[in-house]
């Protein structure tokens, strides 16, 4: 059986660029629903005892493999949402507000790895912002890195994460309605822009470099 997570701050932490209201859906409705039905669709079906990340790469639709959609579907929006939430931190840090996204506040080999990469921290947001905006109806944009320390930014359709091509999830941004419209309505590119400023940069390091 698997246990919705705590949130590790209030309700209303992530306040103005989350709501408590859409939080409150976000984690207690729609996570719940997922872990619900990921509980109901386990037994006997040959992925019980196994851990979420080993759930979502056995159970994906791959070249050659049918998968098992179902079991893909509500494990993989579990793990998602879990790498989603437990990278936020509260907003209310007063010297970080209206400025929370320097490089400073991010630094070691990570921000070294992008500014390599992308050139500056600004060109490299500025792309996950677009690729997450262009990603066409509900999924997921991802930071993800390769054995090597490579970096890529990849679009998952649906529940999709980047596990299932090898690749260490890093950081990523819910881009179905139901992550945003209550606050923003149709403006994902405005929602996606404020997202930066609730970050957790330490427990995203982290899984950078593991
Ligand atoms: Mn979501």
């Amino acid at each position: 059986m698997f246990k919705i997570i705590d949130l590790p701050y209030a309700a209303d932490a992530l306040e103005p660029v989350i709501s408590a209201k859409t939080l409150s859906f976000h984690h207690g409705k729609h996570l719940q629903a997922y872990v619900d039905n990921l509980n109901k669709l386990l037994p006997g079906s040959g992925f019980e005892g196994m851990t979420l990340e080993e759930i979502v790469v056995s159970s994906a639709v791959m070249p050659g493999s049918t998968g098992h959609p179902a079991i893909f579907n509500n494990a993989g929006q579990i793990l998602n949402h879990n790498l989603y939430f437990t990278q936020f931190r509260p907003s209310v840090i007063p010297d970080q507000i209206g400025d929370p996204v320097t490089p400073d506040l991010i630094g070691g080999p990570l921000l070294t790895q992008i500014e390599t990469q992308w050139g500056s921290f600004d060109a490299f947001k500025a792309d996950f912002e677009a690729k997450g905006t262009g990603l066409f109806g509900s999924g997921w944009v991802w930071l993800a890195g390769a054995p090597n320390g490579t970096l890529t930014i990849t679009q998952e359709p649906g529940a999709g994460n980047p596990l299932t091509s090898g690749l260490t999830p890093i950081l990523t941004f819910d881009v179905w309605e139901h992550a945003y419209y209550l606050d923003y309505q149709n403006r994902r590119a405005s929602h996606l822009s404020a997202l930066w400023q609730i970050l957790n940069w330490a427990e995203i390091k982290h899984r950078y470099q593991g």
